[in-house]
């Protein structure tokens, strides 16, 4: 399997490990597959009846099969890398939930940032770059993931730009307090201004050069890659009469996670539609209904992980179906207000006595207005609710002492955050790269 360049197809192709050392292509364009494998429906039958690890090295295997990587490396990268759980859990006889957030930072971002890690020492074996440096903005949990996945690796610097203010104190204070390898930049400005100046870094040869900069930003497809993995470990989960009847609603911000369920789907898994579910920031949803793609300026929501206009990964989505042959009409979306939210969380709350947060009841909410009779509904389950102890408190008008945070995160609290504040400048932003000792 070889990866091209979305923006200049002709460009010459390049194997797994350079897709993921590189991050981006010229001119920042995207890699995406040279070819979108299908597996038989025997194979997907045998590869539901497998554990979870054992399976996601037979999928990854499937694009990362290069000569070079050995199915047996793949294995040490999965295994330690996906090592926590991830239930399915019925909260309605139609509705279930697919929790990712069991990870060491309480966010789906851990599979992928995680599997990302391993992959890059294992390649490094071999490639043998003296060192590289991770640059990636966050609207919130790619920052703590990839500050946790990558800390304290060898020969590896991180840097991490945020909005300033936009994201919890939590959610800041998981990955500004690490310190080591670890950088982090608080930005004057919203998501989009971070991603820019990311974007500029990567354009930028001497920076380039000297730094060997690798964005860990769901734009690598590495991190797409491991993402696929738990789509069949929930429908491996699932009942075998569902198969082909599930509706899989999708929080979606940059689109990583909504890309890699569909490249689930073109492997074949049996899955009938997918719901791109969004909050205000509703760039997509809009899209779909009018066919004119108009990003607007960035609003803050509750579900602020999601807070982005101009989703990267929504080129690869594209693409996907175009290659597929299939109908965007196909893809179900909508896109909910942060009052709807409050509500929604109250409902599950009191209906079922499932606590959820932001990002995954605008995923609920939204499936269950797309649910018909006979359809069964899975949404995800991107973050922990613990993270979002202060908002569920004041929605459900009570102290929340069950979902107190694990020790090891509730401690990080109370350290300092070590973040540099930094205002929307490149300039300035350059000579901090620059400044790098490794
Ligand atoms: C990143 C994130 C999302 C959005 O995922 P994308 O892959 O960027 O669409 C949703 N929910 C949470 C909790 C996240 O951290």
């Amino acid at each position: 399997m070889k990866f091209y360049n979305i923006k200049h197809p002709n460009d010459s192709l390049v194997d797994f490990s350079h897709a993921v050392i590189y991050g981006l292509g010229r001119d920042q364009g995207l890699f995406f597959p040279s070819y979108l494998p299908e597996f038989t429906n025997s194979e997907i039958d045998d590869l539901l009846n497998m554990d979870f690890i054992t399976r996601s090295v037979e999928i990854l295997s499937v694009y990362i099969n290069n000569g070079i990587l050995s199915k047996n490396q793949i294995l040490n990268c999965v295994s330690s890398s996906f090592t926590f759980p991830v239930p399915v859990l019925w909260i309605d006889d139609n509705i279930a939930v697919l929790e990712l957030f069991h990870g060491p930072t309480l966010a789906f971002k851990d599979f992928g940032a995680r599997f990302m890690a391993q992959m890059l020492i294992e390649i490094n074996k071999y490639v043998k770059l003296s060192y590289m440096t991770i640059l990636t903005a966050t609207s919130g949990d790619t920052g703590a993931a990839v500050a946790h996945a990558f800390h304290n690796v060898d020969n590896i610097q991180v840097v991490i730009l945020y909005p300033e203010n936009k994201i919890s104190v939590l959610q800041e204070k998981l990955f500004s307090t690490l310190g080591g390898n670890i950088h982090t930049i608080a930005v004057n400005g919203d998501f989009d201004v971070c991603q820019l100046l990311v974007k500029q870094a990567f354009s930028d040869d001497l920076l380039n050069k000297k730094l060997f900069l690798n964005s860990a930003n769901s734009m690598n497809i590495c991190r797409l890659l491991a993402q696929v993995c738990y789509f069949f470990e929930a429908v491996a989960q699932l009942p075998p009469l569902l198969r082909n009847k599930i509706i899989i609603s999708v929080p979606s911000g940059n689109f990583g996670n909504l890309t890699a369920g569909l490249l689930a789907k073109s492997l074949g898994l049996p899955i009938k539609r997918f719901i791109a579910a969004t909050n205000i920031n509703d760039t997509v949803p809009r899209f779909l209904s009018t066919g004119s793609w108009e990003p607007r300026a960035t609003v803050p929501t509750l579900s602020n992980a999601m807070d982005v206009s101009v989703p990267s990964n929504w080129e690869r989505i594209m693409l996907l179906f175009r290659n597929k042959n299939w109908n965007l009409s196909e893809l179900s979306y909508g896109s909910v207000h942060d009052t709807i939210v409050c509500d929604t969380i109250s409902g599950m709350f009191n209906d079922y006595s499932y606590l959820s947060e932001p990002h995954a009841a605008v995923s609920y909410y939204l499936l269950r207005n797309e649910l018909k009779c006979g359809d069964y509904g899975l949404f995800l389950g991107t973050a922990h609710p613990a993270k979002f102890k202060d908002i569920l408190d004041t929605i459900l008008d009570k102290n929340i002492a069950s979902v107190l945070l694990p020790d090891c995160l509730s401690s990080r609290i109370f350290s300092p955050s070590l973040s540099v504040r930094m205002p929307n400048n490149f300039e300035l932003f350059r000579e901090f790269m620059l400044d790098l000792k490794y």
